[in-house]
């Protein structure tokens, strides 16, 4: 039945939630390439990865070949108090941008954390907790992955520390109260409880920090705490695994309407959310069974994909964590201050890099006002507020529903609305005053952060 009308919302009942996630590197063929230990350049193994992550996660990061994991039952109770999430038929804005695309969006951001990270957190959180930890360290730039995780670690009664990158922490006090709300322990960083981040200090007195930098202090801190593990809310197999559920539930209520997505678009940040979407398509495309376009959207101010090299490179600021094979703009690059906190990380998830590579994903970047636009529009017609993460995938939805205007092409476009924006108001203001700026790195810039990339042959 084809033609079945199509709901502005369509559900789905709890009995067809998933209750597995899929693991889309079982169907590639070029498998990403494995994490390397620094000191030895060899292939981390299971022994290696056991200080840092939870025993279990290691498992799922370091498994190439199992399609699906089955979602323990107290990580699908917790789904189920929101999700389903939504799934959208944007038909106002389809109406408002007169084309006959039609338009379809996921929208991760109806909880209280208000974006996709809790998926994950949950998750991660779970397994610290069944493999009796005291707790978990992360860092948190924008502050979404910190909320998520002290959601998830408040459920299950673990110890939950969060090094806020500093201008974060000054910037959305905010976002801060939340976690502290659900009892985690705040830390700016860099801060003088690690060695890493006294180091930093002492190098770049009066740093406002950044995610790498972070990164560092948090691992450093689950490695010398006993009990504690640290945890990552981005770029990870894991997390993209877990994020699996987003495209899972959109695939069974799309299937539910035999509508099938010609254009899949989402942010690209570390890569999780839109990993996490494509991942069941992706897999039909991997085995041949069907055809989709997918396309990962980026700050031109932070463009690992579309200006980025292929290479292994550091994971963190201060080169403790694993290396990893990604599209990368170097560890030391430092990306300007962008709106969009949740895409300015300098490397990409490892699994998105190869398909990428493997020319199976095209990726855009664009720039921060255009996003903008993009954002008011949506929050005008379709009535989210968007997080300014988010609005990237949206930009680039309406330009291809614009393209399909001139063409006369009636496509199917499908994209994740990550998020809510209601901690970015900042940005939007900035927007409405009309002074914010566009900023795109130079070569030279670039140049900056390749040459700090560690040689591995
Ligand atoms: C963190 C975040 C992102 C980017 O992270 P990915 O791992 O690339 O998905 C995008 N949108 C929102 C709202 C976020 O919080």
């Amino acid at each position: 039945m084809p033609n079945k009308e199509i709901p502005y919302k369509i559900y789905l009942e709890e009995s067809e939630l998933p209750k597995q996630w899929y693991n889309v590197r079982a169907d590639m063929k070029n498998k990403p390439a494995p994490l390397l230990n620094p000191a030895t350049l060899k292939p981390m193994t299971f022994e290696d990865l056991r200080p840092v992550f939870c025993d279990e996660l290691v498992r799922q990061e370091l498994d190439d070949t199992t399609a699906y994991f089955d979602i323990p039952e107290e990580i699908q109770n917790f789904y189920k108090m929101y999700r389903p999430s939504p799934l959208v038929r944007a038909y106002c804005l389809e109406k408002q941008l007169d084309t006959p695309a039609k338009i379809y969006y996921k929208f991760e951001g109806n909880n209280t954390s208000g974006s996709h990270k809790l998926n994950s957190a949950i998750a991660q959180a779970y397994y610290a907790k069944k493999q009796g930890l005291k707790g978990v360290t992360t860092e948190t730039g924008a502050g979404q992955w910190g909320t998520a995780l002290s959601m998830a670690c408040s459920y299950f009664g673990l110890d939950c520390n969060v090094y806020m990158v500093k201008c974060s922490y000054e910037q959305k006090p905010f976002r801060r109260e939340v976690m502290r709300t659900y009892g985690a322990t705040v830390t700016p960083s860099p801060s003088n409880t690690t060695n890493v981040g006294r180091k930093i200090l002492e190098e770049f007195p009066g740093t406002s920090g950044s995610l790498g930098c972070a990164i560092s202090e948090a691992v450093e801190a689950a490695t010398t705490k006993e009990g504690y593990r640290y945890v990552l809310g981005s770029v990870l197999s894991q997390v993209m695994l877990h994020q699996s559920i987003i495209g899972l539930e959109t695939k069974t209520a799309l299937d539910k309407y035999d509508v099938h997505p010609d254009i899949i678009i989402g942010c690209a940040g570390g890569g999780s959310n839109l990993g996490g979407l494509i991942s069941p398509f992706m897999g039909e495309k991997l085995r041949g069974e069907n055809d989709y376009r997918f396309i990962a959207v980026e700050p031109a101010s932070c463009p690992s994909f579309t200006r980025g090299k292929y290479a292994y490179d550091f994971c963190d600021t201060g080169m403790v964590c694993p290396l990893a094979k990604m599209y990368t703009l170097g560890s030391g690059f430092i990306p300007s201050a962008s709106h969009a906190g949740g895409l300015r990380y300098h490397g990409m998830s490892s699994i998105l890099s190869q398909l990428y590579d493997d020319k199976l994903m095209e990726a855009v970047s664009v720039e921060q006002t255009a996003v903008f636009e993009a954002a008011v529009q949506f929050a005008r017609i379709e009535g989210i507020l968007p997080a300014p993460e988010s609005s990237h995938a949206i930009r680039v939805a309406i330009d291809e529903a614009l393209k399909c205007k001139e063409t006369g092409e009636e496509k199917t476009i499908l994209f994740g609305l990550t998020g809510t924006g209601y901690f970015d108001l900042t940005a939007y203001q900035r927007y409405n005053d009309g002074t914010m700026t566009d900023y795109i790195p130079t070569d030279e810039d670039l140049e900056k952060g390749f040459a700090g990339l560690p040689k591995v042959e």
